[in-house]
C-alpha cells in the first residue's frame, strides 16, 4: 500500500454504492439459503454464480492466489477460509462470509457471520455484539474525525462484553484496487492516524474473538484460526464518507 487516501467523486459513489449492492444481494441469498449439509464450496458456486449473472467480476479469486471467489470461515476461523468440497456446514455452526466484487472498475466488500440453527446463548452475544461494534466504528464516520475514533469505538464496545478484537488483521480502503489505504485496524493505536475527509471509503471489519485476540494461519497458508480454538465472528461494510455523514455502501436495501 502506498500512503496516499484516494478520494472518489459522488459519480464514482454511485458505482461503488452498484458494486457494493451486488455483494450485499449475494450475502443476503447466501444467508437464506445456508443450511446443514452444504459443502462451503456449494455456497462459493451461489456466490460466483449470483453476482456474475449480476455482470460482477470476482475480486477474490486469484486474488495473490487465492482459490475461491467467497472466503468460507467456521467457528474458529476468524477469516480467509478456503471453500472447499470437503468442508459440510452443520447444526450449530457459526460461518463468517466475506465476499467482494469488481464492478465497472470497483470494488465492493462486505462481511457477515451466520448461525446455522440453535448456537449457545454467548456465542449469539459474540455475533451481536460483533455486529453493533461495526456499526459504533461506523457511527464515527464523520468528516474531521479520525481513523482512531473509528477503531476505539469498535475496541469499547468488543471488551466492554469481555470479548477480544484481532490485531493481526485490520480494515482498509476501498475503491479501484480491493485494499487502499489507510490501513483501519479495530484497535486504538498511540500515533496519529488520518482525518476523514469526504470521497473517502472504508471497509471497516471488526473480527471477534470469544477469547484470546491471538491467531495463526494453517498450514493451507490463508485459513486464519484462533490461537486457542474458541469462536470468532466478522462484520464488514463498506463506507463513504460524506458531508452528511457515513453512507453505508453495502447495506442492504
Ligand atoms: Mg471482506
Ligand atoms: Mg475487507
Amino acid at each position: 500500500m502506498g500512503s496516499a487516501i484516494i478520494l472518489k467523486s459522488p459519480a464514482e459513489l454511485v458505482i461503488m454504492r452498484e458494486a457494493n449492492q451486488i455483494v450485499a444481494a449475494t450475502l443476503k441469498m447466501l444467508e437464506e439459503r445456508i443450511a446443514p449439509g452444504q459443502t462451503t464450496l456449494q455456497l462459493d458456486q451461489w456466490a460466483e454464480e449470483f453476482a456474475s449473472g449480476h455482470g460482477a467480476e470476482m475480486a477474490f479469486k486469484g486474488y495473490r492466489g487465492f482459490p475461491g471467489s467467497l472466503c468460507v470461515s467456521l467457528n474458529d476461523q476468524v477469516v480467509h477460509g478456503i471453500p472447499s468440497k470437503k468442508v459440510v456446514v452443520k447444526e450449530g455452526d457459526i460461518v463468517s462470509i466475506d465476499f467482494g466484487v469488481k464492478y465497472k472498475g470497483y470494488y465492493g466488500d462486505s462481511a457477515v457471520t451466520v448461525a446455522v440453527g440453535r448456537i449457545p446463548a454467548r456465542v449469539q452475544e459474540l455475533l451481536q455484539v460483533t455486529r453493533e461494534s461495526l456499526y459504533k466504528g461506523i457511527e464515527q464516520v464523520r468528516v474531521g474525525n479520525r481513523i482512531n475514533d473509528v477503531s476505539k469505538a469498535v475496541q469499547q464496545h468488543v471488551e466492554a462484553h469481555g470479548f477480544s478484537v484481532v490485531r493481526q488483521f485490520v480494515g482498509h480502503g476501498i475503491g479501484t484496487s480491493l485494499h487502499e489505504p489507510p490501513e483501519i485496524p479495530n484497535y486504538s493505536r498511540r500515533e496519529q492516524t488520518p482525518r476523514l475527509l469526504p470521497g473517502m471509503v472504508l471497509a471497516i471489519e471488526p473480527m471477534v474473538n470469544m477469547g484470546t485476540y491471538d491467531v495463526k494461519v494453517l498450514a493451507d497458508g490463508w485459513t486464519v484460526v484462533t490461537r486457542d480454538r474458541a469462536p470468532s465472528a466478522h462484520y464488514e461494510h463498506s463506507v463513504a464518507v460524506t458531508d452528511d455523514g457515513p453512507m453505508i455502501l453495502s447495506e442492504s436495501v
